[in-house]
């Protein structure tokens, strides 16, 4: 019997796996091998979901709330997200919103429900793992457009236009942005609307950090261009949430309803007793998340007073999300290098920038999702580390 070279889809092929994933299964296995790793690059909050959550969950699964649901998320969990959209925003939660399996799985959705195949998609470069492989698998072709760290990482219209082509059809964004830790400001998000508006294009605005501010505010593109935004957001990171897999998509009735048949065939419903724990945490007022931004607050401020200054990195302070994002470029050390060079001499692990999908690898991402004591030895060791590091070579060749 003859086999075909390849019997897997060509779709998926020369994909990666999630690079954070990636280091994750890593470090569990040099943890489970006995080594000591300070863990500084996972995106996963390290505060508990809160108690009043867990008790609503528990008490769901006892009054025997684990069949199907509606499809669309319960009503009252679609009032609740309706009500907690941005200031400005206003979306019918009938026919608006739509509750799936993890903001990353909303982002799937939207996507599919938008691409058609060929269509391009531009991308925001450096950006979260997940979006160029998203827009491929959803047969889009996703078009990076490289912002500049020297310029702060900010979003032009001048580069938002010249990326443009007459396939272009969505424009993906996030604010505050994870890996950069920028946040928008009025005139990048103004830019973004303008040139979706001269090219026609949806924007897919991926909102997941909206709470996570410490310098500015966070401005969502779906104020001013409501008929032409999709919001995708989700509990995971502003109410650590991360392992209860629930998020949503807002946006145009046209785009929600196409999602809702993709939702349907791949997944059905979110689990009510999630749901039902989902509408406290949404419901609380902004306590929960006051908390979470006061504890990154602290760290973020941890951060720039441990490394300021240090030899061969250079940072922005984070505006916004849960990440430090540090230019290694000035130890002589590529990122890959710098972090496996990092892990292996102190045990600290931290992601490359490579899989952000920049140009240069000059970056690596540290998160302010770990126990401050944590915080504090990874980053006390990293500024050491590159202490030890022999100086650039003058012409700036790379070790
Ligand atoms: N968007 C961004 C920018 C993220 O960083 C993440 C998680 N790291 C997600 C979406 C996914 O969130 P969820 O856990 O809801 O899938």
């Amino acid at each position: 019997m003859s086999h075909p070279e390849s019997r897997t889809s060509r779709l998926l092929d020369g994909i990666p796996g999630s690079a954070t994933v990636g280091l994750s299964d890593r470090i569990a296995a040099l943890r489970s091998a006995g080594r000591r790793v300070v863990d500084l690059a996972s995106g996963d909050p390290d505060a508990d979901t809160p108690a009043p959550v867990v008790d609503a969950a528990v008490a769901s699964l006892r009054a025997g709330r684990t069949h199907y649901g509606p499809s669309r998320g319960t009503a009252e969990l679609r009032r609740a997200v309706a009500q907690a959209l941005p200031v400005g925003v206003t979306r019918d939660p009938d026919s608006e919103v739509l509750v799936t399996g993890s903001a990353k799985f909303a982002l799937s959705l939207a996507l599919q429900a938008l691409l058609n195949p060929g269509d391009e998609v531009l991308v925001l470069t450096p950006a979260w793992v997940s979006y160029l492989p998203l827009v491929r698998l959803h047969g889009g072709v996703p078009v990076p457009v490289h912002l500049d760290s020297r310029d702060g990482f900010r979003v032009t219209a001048e580069a938002l236009t010249g990326a443009c082509t007459p396939r272009t059809r969505v424009l993906l964004v996030n604010s505050p942005t994870n890996p950069t830790g920028r946040v928008l400001d009025a005139a990048e998000v103004d830019a973004v609307v303008r040139v979706a508006e001269e090219h026609d294009l949806v924007i897919v605005s991926d909102e997941i950090y909206r709470h996570l501010v410490f310098r500015g505010e966070h401005r969502s593109p779906a104020v001013a261009a409501p008929h032409r935004t999709v919001v995708v957001d989700g509990v995971s990171k502003a109410y650590a949430m991360t392992g209860w897999r629930l998020g949503w998509l807002s946006g145009p009735a046209d785009v929600v309803s196409t999602a809702l048949v993709a939702h349907q065939h791949m997944l059905s419903c979110v689990p009510l007793f999630v749901q039902d724990a989902a509408v406290v945490a949404l419901t609380a007022g902004d306590s929960y998340t006051r908390e979470m931004v006061e504890t990154y607050r602290l760290r973020r401020d941890l951060l720039i007073d441990i490394l300021d200054g240090a030899d061969g990195l250079r940072f922005t302070p984070p505006e916004g999300a849960l990440y430090g994002y540090l230019d290694v470029g000035g130890t002589g050390l590529e990122a890959g290098p710098f972090a496996a060079r990092l892990l292996e001499s102190t045990g600290v692990a931290v992601l490359p920038g490579g899989p952000f999908g920049a140009p240069q690898d000059d970056h690596v991402r540290v998160s302010l999702a770990v126990p401050t004591a944590d915080l504090t030895t990874g980053l006390q060791a990293l500024r050491t580390f590159v202490t030890t590091l022999p100086a650039p070579t003058p012409s700036g060749a790379r070790r």
